[in-house]
């Protein structure tokens, strides 16, 4: 079998994954990246401890245009081999609750590993080079045109390859280098793209809610679509000047991206008090009635939810919070219904995402529908594409790792077999 030349476009998770088993396989391989570093995006992942896969790794876990597709896929290279894989490269893991990151702690550690290996392999990273076109030759193979972007060099260059595997990213944090750039590529070689928008990120809401700014509270927030319930999560919300955040937020941030986007009525309804039935609640507001009746209205609610939100709902209800809670009740019965409405059912009029710049993920790119189960286009011949730029995203808790390592390692292999195939014709 001939040593084919493996192009790889982007040195991302995805990307450094395919070169470490695109060489594996025999292969010569190159890296384009068009930052001065690789792998610039893994140092931020898991707040820098990197969470690099989960235990349950399952098609649930992910949104993408053929579904039924992702289970058979992810049972290809599942969280094992990536552990495994890692192992071998000289990364020790350790699981807490299905979470897996690296023994040390440090995303860095990840880069490190991924890169000590490349070079191991004798992979050459070309960094600060920025691929702007990829052309199909005739006699087979492509032609990669890329740009140097130091101030030194500046060259446009252009060079022949057998296979190539676009691995750019998507839009997220456009300041790491994954700017979109990957897709206008990928278009220009055929594909579709399908409608791209931020995920994993903060919502943005119409009301003003800066008085409540900074307050972390355990709640249950619940997505509503054109007032149908969509979508619900646990967990530790975070108030903002613009919004709502937190993991339950960027777990339902994918509907609520894309509702917004297509310009549908999109709300959030945030239960300060979740799992609390509606008998429980009953029987809560009558011990509080025994226990608090000589204490002001704000006191009545003190224990039960953050002190910075009852004063919130004491003014939007216009309840002074030092009046005492038996004259609030004297005058008005349903004041308190109204202040424990807003403890349960806090409707907020989401507007949009915080957007690229803050999203971990974006949603949208090449459809999975595209390529085959290796990963290779079903519309141009040696040409396989990888991690984000796929239309596959996952929720939080390792899966767009997973995901990306899963996609890079399957491609790595097949595009080494694609080039040799091609090296001996
Ligand atoms: C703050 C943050 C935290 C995150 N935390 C986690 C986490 O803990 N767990 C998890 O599973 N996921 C996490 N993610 C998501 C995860 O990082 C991504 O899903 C993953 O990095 C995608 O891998 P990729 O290879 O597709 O793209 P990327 O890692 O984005 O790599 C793409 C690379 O291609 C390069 N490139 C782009 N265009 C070109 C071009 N034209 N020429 C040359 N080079 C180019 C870019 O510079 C970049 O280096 C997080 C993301 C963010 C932003």
């Amino acid at each position: 079998m001939g040593k084919g030349k493996v192009a790889i476009i982007g040195g991302g998770a995805s990307g450094m994954i395919a070169a470490i088993s695109a060489a594996m396989s025999g292969a010569s391989v190159t890296v384009f990246e068009r930052g001065d570093k690789v792998g610039r995006k893994l140092l931020m992942t898991g707040n820098g401890k990197c969470n690099l896969t989960n235990k349950n790794i399952s098609a649930e876990n992910y949104y993408c245009d053929v579904p039924g597709r992702l289970s058979s896929i992810l049972e290809r290279f599942g969280y094992e081999e990536t552990v495994s894989f890692f192992y071998d490269i000289g990364l020790l893991t350790y699981e807490k609750n299905g979470y897996y990151y690296p023994m040390s702690n440090q995303a860095s550690s990840v880069q490190d590993a991924l890169r000590f290996r490349m070079k191991e392999l004798g992979v050459e990273v070309r960094t600060n080079c920025l691929v702007q076109k990829i052309s199909s030759l005739q006699k087979g193979g492509f032609a990669i045109s890329y740009k140097e972007t130091t101030e030194d060099h500046r060259r446009n260059i252009k060079e022949n390859f057998d296979a190539c595997i676009l691995s750019c990213g998507g839009r997220s944090v456009p300041k790491t280098g994954s700017d979109g750039s990957g897709y206008d590529i990928a278009n220009a070689l055929g594909h579709s793209i399908r409608t791209v928008r931020p995920a994993l990120c903060a919502l943005t809401c119409e009301e003003n809610i800066k008085a409540i700014s900074g307050v972390r509270a355990t709640a249950e927030v619940t997505l509503y679509v054109d007032d149908k319930k969509a979508c619900s999560e646990t967990g530790e919300l975070q108030l903002t000047d613009s919004g709502i955040s937190g993991i339950p937020v960027f777990q339902i941030s994918h509907v609520a991206s894309k509702a917004t986007g297509e310009g549908r009525d999109v709300h959030a309804r945030i239960d300060f008090l979740p799992g609390l039935s509606a008998a429980d609640e009953k029987k809560l507001r009558h011990s509080r009635h025994l226990l608090t009746f000589d204490r002001t209205a704000d006191e009545y609610f003190v224990g039960m939810i953050n002190k910075k939100l009852i004063q919130y709902f004491m003014s939007l209800c216009h309840i002074s919070a030092r009046s005492k809670m038996s004259d609030v009740l004297k005058f008005s019965y349903n004041a308190e219904d109204k202040i424990w409405k807003m403890c349960r059912n806090f409707d907020l009029k989401i507007t949009g995402t915080v957007g690229y710049e803050n999203s971990q993920t974006s949603m949208g790119g090449v459809p999975l529908s595209e390529v085959n189960d290796r990963f290779e286009s079903d519309i141009t011949d040696g040409l396989f594409l990888t991690g984000e730029m796929l239309d596959v995203d996952g929720k939080c808790g390792g899966f767009n790792l997973q995901w990306a390592w899963c996609t890079g390692y399957i491609a790595g292999e097949a595009a080494a077999e694609y080039a040799a195939d091609a090296d001996e014709t």
